[in-house]
């Protein structure tokens, strides 16, 4: 009796199970589904730095890797589903870190839409697995989303919410509370920890005692904090315990002479004199790396007029489309210059940062101008890194395994080993020589699931700047 009560349950969960992976928010965008999967003769770049093997196979065994080696020594069991893609290169599943599912509303008004339909479908049609989110304005709805997609109810990755923004007086985002002590910090913590938050974003006009009170209050809990700071510097944050740093060096405002204990500058710091070889910048380094406070690079959004691509216009609505180009037509010379400045020193700071053994991870931040979109912006970011000098095997290394370790999740995601979850994405070319085609997603598998990356980027045409 008792044995057949346990067999029903098992059998019920099996369904339940089947039942929550084609609700019919998701089945339109399964391309594959089958217990074992064989993935046969493709180019490997497994996420460990390693470089490429070529003719490999992975074996995916109920949602897992079972098996990668070379082809002519596989042994695929003979209820596989045979994937042959010859000419494919097989990444791990983007881990992104800097990831949000708001986006500008342009015209200059500093408000961000929610985009909770389109952008979950455009981070896992671009082959993010896994995003971590960089800070919310609509914390509720974010952790609401991250539910609707573990159980199935609509397409997106695996989402780690961060909550925040933990933002002091001076915003210039009407939708961030601002802190007034550092005891509202604290309650803002635990308030949000208790709501399901998985981490926290420290924001531009924090002091270093709201700061302080924030990382006791998490650490606590054993959640982590990241910061884009600007009245706090990277050394300070460093010195309280942070755990992360947004956007590197760029925005690191230590190097402003006009910076006051607390207060975020005014003005741009003078990117053309900071030399990454200096002293200064030298010990901000080693001080970040004895610290272990990793860097999130999100070089995409520092670029404010990136090749201008059909996909991008196409996922935009017409009225975003226009105002974006209208926006970028008027871009000065200057601006254009600035951002090209920033690209440079960002990533040469980012070389120097892993060469002195700094953990670099890499995500979109879909806001500034527009121009990194969900998704797309995460797969730029990679380019961007192997344009600074990362190898194709670093920069995928960046956005993959690194980011899976900060999160401690090295044992589950971000590379492709057997016994890891299945979180792969097949790409139609060779990123080894031709970093671009990281952009031909033709696959994604997410736990063993393959998605259509056409489908749902086809499911998203022209509702960017609505939802
Ligand atoms: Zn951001």
């Amino acid at each position: 009796m008792t044995k057949r009560i346990a067999l029903i349950a098992i059998v019920s969960t099996a369904v339940a199970l089947a039942q929550q992976a084609f609700t019919p928010g998701v089945k339109p965008f399964i391309a594959i589904d089958a217990p074992v999967i064989a993935i046969e003769h493709v180019r490997v770049i497994d996420g460990t730095g390693a470089p490429a093997q070529e003719d490999q196979t992975i074996v995916i065994d109920h949602g897992r890797i079972q098996w990668v080696g070379p082809a002519a020594k596989a042994q695929i069991p003979a209820s596989a589903q045979h994937l042959d893609r010859a000419g494919h290169t097989v990444i791990p599943g983007l881990v992104g870190m800097h990831e949000h599912l708001f986006y500008p509303s342009f015209g200059g008004v500093p408000i961000y839409i929610e985009h909770g339909m389109s952008f979950p479908r455009l981070y896992l049609a671009s082959g993010i697995t896994t995003a971590r989110t960089a800070g919310t304005l609509e914390p509720y709805t974010d952790l609401n989303l991250k539910k609707m997609i573990d159980e199935g109810r609509m397409p997106g990755p695996k989402m780690l919410i961060t909550v925040g923004y933990l933002e002091g007086h001076g915003s210039f985002a009407p939708q961030m509370a601002e802190l007034n002590t550092p005891d509202d910090a604290r309650r803002f913590v635990e308030y949000w920890a208790s709501m399901g938050a998985h981490s926290f974003k420290a924001y531009m006009h924090i002091t270093r005692g709201e700061l302080e009170s924030a990382l006791t209050a998490a650490h606590a809990r054993g959640l982590k904090i990241t910061g884009h700071l600007c009245s706090v510097g990277f050394r300070e944050a460093a010195a309280l315990g942070i755990d992360n740093l947004e956007h590197g060096l760029v925005v690191d405002s230590e190097f402003n002479p006009n910076k006051q204990p607390d207060v975020c500058p005014q003005g741009n710091q003078p990117l053309s004199q900071l030399d990454i070889n200096s002293d200064a910048v030298q010990r901000t380094i080693r001080e970040l790396v004895q610290h272990k406070v990793a860097v999130t690079s999100t070089l995409a959004v520092f670029e404010s007029a990136p090749p201008l691509q059909n996909r991008f216009l196409d996922a935009l609505s017409q009225t975003a489309a226009l105002n974006y180009l209208s926006a970028r037509d008027r871009l000065p010379d200057q601006a254009r210059a600035q951002s090209a400045l920033r690209v440079k020193k960002e990533v040469e700071f980012e070389r120097a940062f892993v060469k002195a053994g700094g953990l670099l991870m890499a995500g979109c931040d879909p806001t500034g101008n527009g121009s990194a979109l969900a998704g797309f912006g995460d797969q730029r970011n990679v380019e961007l890194l192997v344009d600074g000098g990362f190898s194709p095997a670093e920069a995928i290394q960046i956005a993959t395994l690194n980011g899976a370790k900060f999160l401690g999740l090295d044992d589950k995601i971000g590379s492709i080993t057997a016994g890891k979850q299945a979180d792969l994405v097949l790409l139609d070319g060779n990123p080894t020589t031709q970093i671009a085609d990281i952009e031909n997603v033709t696959l994604v598998f997410k736990d063993g699931i393959g998605y259509d990356p056409a489908k749902l980027l086809q499911s998203v045409h022209g509702r960017v700047g609505m939802h």
